[in-house]
């Protein structure tokens, strides 16, 4: 039989067999929001868990993976129908106990892969505090910024270069055309660029964010709920985009691995 990867599949003896062994707990996080009229709300979740699911698949030896933590922090796109959000607090404490969790069976090594922009600093502030409270190493990314889907994106982009992959874009609609392309429809897709860049200020899922951090209300940003141009997106680039996520994500399970563990030093 081959080896089991998905944590909510495998029994008590064998998840207590997997945190004896070198592996990573990989904890996926997302959200449930507006993704514009041609896309589902899952598209965070969809996306997050896919990558995920095939980053495990490619490295069932060393990667168990966990159910995602299916809501997020959205409370910007309460404007829109469809948002489910969680307050800020709620998130890192929800992350933080599942987290903890994991370190108690003796999982040293645990991974959230973050599928959900606003997340950022709740999932990094979730990696710092069990690395804080628990004996594990864990670490966060942003599936977009693993290793290798950057240069892939630009390679593919044909929307703005600053601005045009964003929320609902060419990449977020290329990923999930190549996944369910039966819930993507595409003569809805509508280009959006209203989130008036300025000096300082500005955003973009592959090509990064400007100095000024800031996140408005989402309907003070967008009229479509779009930010970036999903006319663009094709199954093609989404297969692409897909393929380097998961390869990423391995490449960052097996950097932790090799990560040595090395005992504190209590200096009082
Ligand atoms: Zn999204």
């Amino acid at each position: 039989m081959p080896r089991k990867y998905r944590y909510g599949e495998m029994t008590w003896p064998e998840i207590r067999e997997a945190a004896t062994r070198p592996c990573v707990a990989v904890v996926p996080i997302a959200t449930l929001e507006d993704h514009g009229p041609h896309l589902p709300v899952d598209t965070d979740l969809m996306l997050c868990t896919s990558v995920c699911e095939l980053a495990a698949s490619r490295a069932p030896d060393r990667v168990v993976l966990v159910p995602a933590i299916n809501h997020g922090y959205s409370p910007h796109h309460l404007d829109f129908p469809g948002a489910l959000t969680i307050g800020p607090h709620t998130l890192i404490e929800y992350g933080l106990d599942v987290c903890k969790s994991l370190a108690h069976h003796g999982f040293e090594r645990i991974l959230i892969v973050n599928g959900h922009g606003s997340n950022t600093p709740f999932a990094d502030i979730i990696a710092r505090e069990c690395v804080v409270h628990t004996g594990a190493l864990a670490a966060a990314v942003n599936y977009w910024a693993a290793p290798g889907v950057r240069d892939a994106a630009e390679a593919l982009r044909e929307s703005q270069a600053v601005g045009g992959m964003n929320h609902a874009c060419e990449f977020e609609t290329s990923l999930y055309l190549a996944l369910r392309p039966e819930l993507v429809d595409m003569t809805k897709a509508v280009a959006e660029l209203s989130h008036r860049p300025s000096k300082n200020y500005w955003t973009d899922l592959i090509a990064g964010d400007g100095p000024l951090a800031m996140m408005e209300h989402w309907s003070r940003l967008s009229r479509s709920g779009v930010m970036g141009d999903p006319t663009k997106a094709s199954a093609e680039k989404g297969r692409v985009l897909l393929d380097a996520a998961a390869d990423g994500i391995v490449e960052l399970v097996d950097e932790l691995l090799a990560r040595q563990i090395p005992p504190r030093a209590d200096h009082h």
